[in-house]
């Protein structure tokens, strides 16, 4: 196989080269990866948890280094592969070593009136077995570092599939896990596109945790639903922020601006649409625009740049293409629209850059308000009421996010609670992935199954119920063998066990008849 060639997206100048993993190779070590599991299983929640610490204490080690490699890989400014990927990884880490093991250890469960006929139940959390995680490009550390430690801690074994337009970050990750110190197989690196993470999906896998866009992921859940192998989908978004007339106008702005434009906007929860009050429309639209000519493009190694390259030129093509639709139907690009020839230092603008771009004049039937534009791109538009302010907002084929700004909570919470979505933010947007214990994941099209957090955790787990009859001499009264008395006594027992303890008193003597009848 050809070499996967690393491209750094600030000077198109090839960085490095990285080994893919064909067909057999995954197989393979998917194989090893299995035989593995059980040594991990055996190994206890403490040690797990203390491999985890290692791999944050060898990041933080080599921080620096760390965040060059993303920043020449991805693209992104150095402040953003500190503050949106290894600050974000280094509390994690932490999290899912500390908290983590409190989420995944025993809990009894309430059986309610089942505990008076003296049985007991309890939960536990059982690996799966091999979890394959596959992650995009556009947070190429934070998104999968969190799949795979969490995956490790509950004692699965994980083959990780980064995209090859970031596989030298990929390698980083492999150099982490190194660094703790895992038995062999325990965390297994598979380089390569498609056709390798193609392999991965039809190799004896147990779980797949895959974050990407709508098209790709929807085959994944093909597969899987073929393989009976079950998924979480972390899909595309089309994020709303909607902005009341209350809002600190001031303060929303800068939030916009930085949510619209953060990661060069390839961010899945991105504010891709912007709703505003029509009675604040022109104040708040003047405001982003002026903060938006702000921004200095670079290279992200600078690190006073504030927007850097885009990382693929496919998803530049992507953004130029949207507002060139938007332009030719009559949109207004109030900044932005395209390509900078030259840099804030005065350079060339030798890579794929794209001006953040701001635009008015466009409804939803415009691809760059319908579809997923993940790009510097920012539609502005007004509304006339809360109800229609939340149609529009829910009107997207998308579920991911979604932001609402205003002064008065009460109302800010009415409109959040009608949003559609995983996650609403009031006056905030974009970075609750980077709190590891709140849930992170999206319906409709956003897909399905949740990151981080417990609900994160429970993706990672067979959920173990055990169930104990202390009463083991007796026979229980819904065994053979059936008749007309039975019938009695259940139908009987249907109306007041069912009440819990309040029914108690009167299902007694049914319970007794029962548990006294001649059985088999
Ligand atoms: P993508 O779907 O093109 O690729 C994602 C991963 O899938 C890559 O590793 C890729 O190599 C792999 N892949 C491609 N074809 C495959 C196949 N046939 N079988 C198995 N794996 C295959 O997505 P991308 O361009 O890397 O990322 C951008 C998309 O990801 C956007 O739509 C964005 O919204 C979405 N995203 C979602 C979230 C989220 O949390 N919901 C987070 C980040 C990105």
């Amino acid at each position: 196989m050809e070499p996967i060639i690393c491209i750094d997206p600030a000077t198109l100048e090839e960085i490095g080269r990285v080994e893919p993993c064909g067909e057999q190779k995954v197989k393979e070590l998917v194989s090893k990866a299995r035989a593995s599991h059980p040594v991990w299983n055996r190994i206890s929640m403490n040690e797990r948890a203390a491999a985890i610490l290692r791999a944050r204490r060898y990041l933080l080690e080599n921080i620096d280094d760390f965040a060059m490699t993303i920043t020449r890989d991805n693209g992104k400014p150095l402040v953003e592969s500190m503050s949106a990927e290894i600050l974000p990884v280094a509390d994690l880490l932490r999290w899912v070593a500390t908290d983590g093991k409190k989420i995944l250890s025993e809990r009894p469960l309430d059986i309610g009136v089942f505990k008076m006929l003296l049985r007991s139940s309890s939960i536990r959390f059982q690996p799966l077995g091999v979890v394959a995680v596959i992650s995009p490009w556009n947070y190429p550390f934070s998104i999968p570092v969190g799949a795979i430690a969490m995956a490790l801690l509950a004692g699965n074994c994980v083959v990780f599939k980064p995209s090859s337009a970031t596989a030298l970050v990929g390698k980083k990750i492999e150099e982490m896990f190194s660094a703790a110190g895992l038995p062999e197989f325990v965390f297994t690196h598979v380089a390569g596109g498609a056709a390798t993470g193609e392999a991965l999906l039809n190799s004896r896998i147990d779980k797949v945790i895959f974050t990407g866009s709508v098209g790709i992921g929807r085959h994944v859940g093909e597969v899987c639903s073929r393989n009976l192998v079950p998924s979480v989908l972390e899909l595309g978004g089309k994020d709303a922020a909607i902005i009341m007339r209350d809002a600190d106008l001031d303060v929303a702005s800068s939030a916009v601006v930085w949510g619209a434009f953060t990661n060069n906007g390839q961010c899945c929860a991105s504010v891709e649409r912007c709703y505003v009050d029509s009675s604040v429309f022109e104040r708040f639209t003047k405001l982003v625009v002026e903060k938006t000519k702000r921004l200095r493009i670079g290279v992200g190694t600078n690190p006073s740049t504030d927007i850097g390259p885009m990382t693929t030129e496919a998803q530049l093509n992507v953004v130029a293409a949207q507002v060139e639709d938007a332009r030719r139907r009559g949109a207004q690009i109030l900044c932005g629209g395209r390509r900078p020839e030259k840099l804030w230092d005065g350079s060339v603008a030798a890579g794929w850059y794209y001006e953040p771009t701001v635009l008015v004049g466009v409804d939803h039937s415009f691809e760059c308000v319908a579809e997923e534009t993940f790009g510097p791109l920012l539609p502005v538009m007004p509304f006339e009421d809360e109800q229609q302010a939340v149609r529009l907002a829910n009107d997207s084929q998308y579920g991911l996010n979604a932001y609402v700004f205003g002064g008065d909570l009460k109302s800010a919470k009415r409109v959040a609670h009608q949003l559609r979505a995983g996650t609403v933010a009031i006056n905030e947007c974009v970075y609750t992935h980077a709190i590891p214990s709140t849930p992170w994941g999206g319906v409709c099209h956003s897909g399905w199954g949740r990151a981080h957090g417990e609900f994160g955790f429970m993706e990672m787990v067979n959920v173990h119920h055990i169930h104990v009859n202390r009463l083991r001499m007796i026979k229980d009264f819904w065994w053979y063998p059936y008749s007309g008395k039975l019938y009695g006594i259940l139908k009987r027992l249907s109306r007041t066990l069912t009440l819990g303890f309040a029914g108690l008193p009167r299902a007694l003597p049914d319970l007794m008849r029962g548990f006294l009848r001649k059985k088999i």
